[in-house]
């Protein structure tokens, strides 16, 4: 079982997160949606929790601000993420100390950072897979999946129930249709309100930064595109000590993930800048031992990752303005508070340039669903090797290489113990999901 000496049960995560919204009223709003599929039988229900954080006070509307839709705990097995979220909400009700931080050499200023603050609103989702984390309490350390089987990471629209030659249902199964799910459907509809100019979707089971596609080999093109790229490297450096890897879910991981959340806000929902943060994995984890596979198990380790990627909300904070999709906000200069025009930062684009983010990506879209055409006539055995051999080189390229040698050292493993195919496929399975947890 986890040590919840360390970790937080999940009564305890919403104990905690209520005490702080009550605390901070001014600055923070508890909704707690009733989520359920009633046509089922029997009918599914489950609860989300979502806190909407103004760090400049509750305003009504926040179209002037910049806006981040923040997602933890989807799938249950990845604990560690809903204690990023529960950090991130504690250092959002006080951020004194962050903003010391912000002082430091080479940081943006503390005026920056709090101007930053003031001109943002956070909604955070700080367990997206109730039930499935009850599976996970319950004693099924390795359930990813929602409270009835279904991966809440699959069952969007884009490119839904595509099959990759070795797709296991135990592990991604996606629903009988789109949006089956009403985890999906919530957050679907959160998005679609709040129209945020940031999803990041946190999981674990490596250490990883991705952008869309996690359905193509390849990132969208555009100038947009590439814009988020750089501030994925810059983050890299700052949160990730240059160890993430980066770039599209699609390639990076070495599958293809089909019907994913961070490929649907941005296509379907325009979303400029949508992530998948891959915050932790142990790949010396036995494969049985899927507690210590996506989740750090000593207190300081636990430590280390939650304060990192909490902070790394404050770190993307920071690149968010020159970012071509971002609109233009009023910020205090870090260099004696001066009010400058934060948006004014970006070089070539006119005043409007990122007034309306949603429109800005047309181009990739369009670019988007021509590729999709593309990928959809490509072959199967073409698309595998794009998927394992069509890697850039340096770092994603090894990646690549080292998955095939994993793949291939696994293999032989269950050859040589004469484990027989479905073994074999077995083992691929769990590999995989030590590889990645997307
Ligand atoms: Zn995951």
């Amino acid at each position: 079982m986890p040590d919840f000496s360390i970790y937080h049960t999940k009564d305890q995560v919403f104990e905690e997160v209520e005490n702080l919204v009550k605390a901070n009223g001014q600055i923070m709003k508890l909704d707690t949606l009733t989520i359920s599929d009633e046509d089922s039988d029997p009918p599914y229900r489950s609860s989300m929790k979502v806190v909407t954080v103004e760090p400049g006070g509750h305003t009504r509307d926040h179209d002037k601000k910049m806006r981040l839709l923040l997602n933890y705990g989807e799938h249950g097995r990845e604990l560690i993420t809903v204690e990023v979220a529960l950090r991130l909400l504690q250092i959002l009700a006080d951020p004194s100390a962050e903003l010391e931080r912000g002082d430091r050499p080479g940081g943006p200023g503390k005026a920056r950072l709090k101007s930053l603050l003031h001109n943002t609103v956070f909604k955070i989702v700080p367990m997206e897979n109730e039930k499935g984390r009850d599976l996970v309490e319950a004693g099924n350390l390795c359930e990813r999946k929602n409270g009835r089987g279904v991966d809440t990471n699959r069952n969007w629209e884009v490119h839904w129930g595509h099959k990759e030659k070795d797709y296991d249902p135990n592990e991604e199964y996606p629903g009988t249709k789109p949006f089956s799910e009403p985890e999906a459907g919530a957050l679907l509809a959160l998005a679609g309100k709040f129209k945020p100019h940031v999803w990041m979707n946190a999981h674990s089971g490596m250490e990883a930064l991705f952008m869309p596609y996690d359905h193509l080999p390849h990132i969208p093109s555009g100038d947009i595109a590439q814009a988020t790229l750089q501030v994925l490297e810059k983050l890299n450096n700052v949160s990730c000590g240059g160890r993430c890897a980066l770039g599209s879910g699609g390639k990076s991981v070495g599958y293809l993930a089909h019907g994913t959340a961070t490929d649907y806000m941005y296509e379907r929902l325009m979303v400029p800048l949508s992530f998948t943060w891959e915050i932790y994995g142990d790949n010396d984890a036995h494969f049985n031992d899927c507690f210590r596979m996506f989740n750090p198990v000593t207190h300081d380790a636990f430590d280390k990752v939650v304060t990192n990627w909490a902070d790394a909300i404050f770190a993307l904070l920071e690149l968010l303005p020159s970012h071509p999709a971002i609109p233009r906000i009023h910020t205090a200069s870090h260099r004696g508070g001066r009010k400058v025009d934060a948006g004014s930062a970006r070089s070539g684009k006119g005043p409007s340039a990122g007034e309306k983010p949603g429109e800005e990506p047309l181009q990739d879209r369009q670019l988007g669903a021509a590729v999709q055409g593309w990928q959809s006539r490509m072959t199967d055995a073409a698309r595998l090797r794009a998927q394992v051999f069509d890697a850039p080189g340096g770092r994603k390229g090894l990646i690549g290489g080292v998955c095939v040698a994993l793949v291939a050292i696994v293999g032989f493993v269950v050859f040589a113990r004469g484990g027989g195919r479905a073994a074999a496929a077995k083992r691929a399975a769990r590999r995989k999901r030590e590889e990645a947890a997307l």
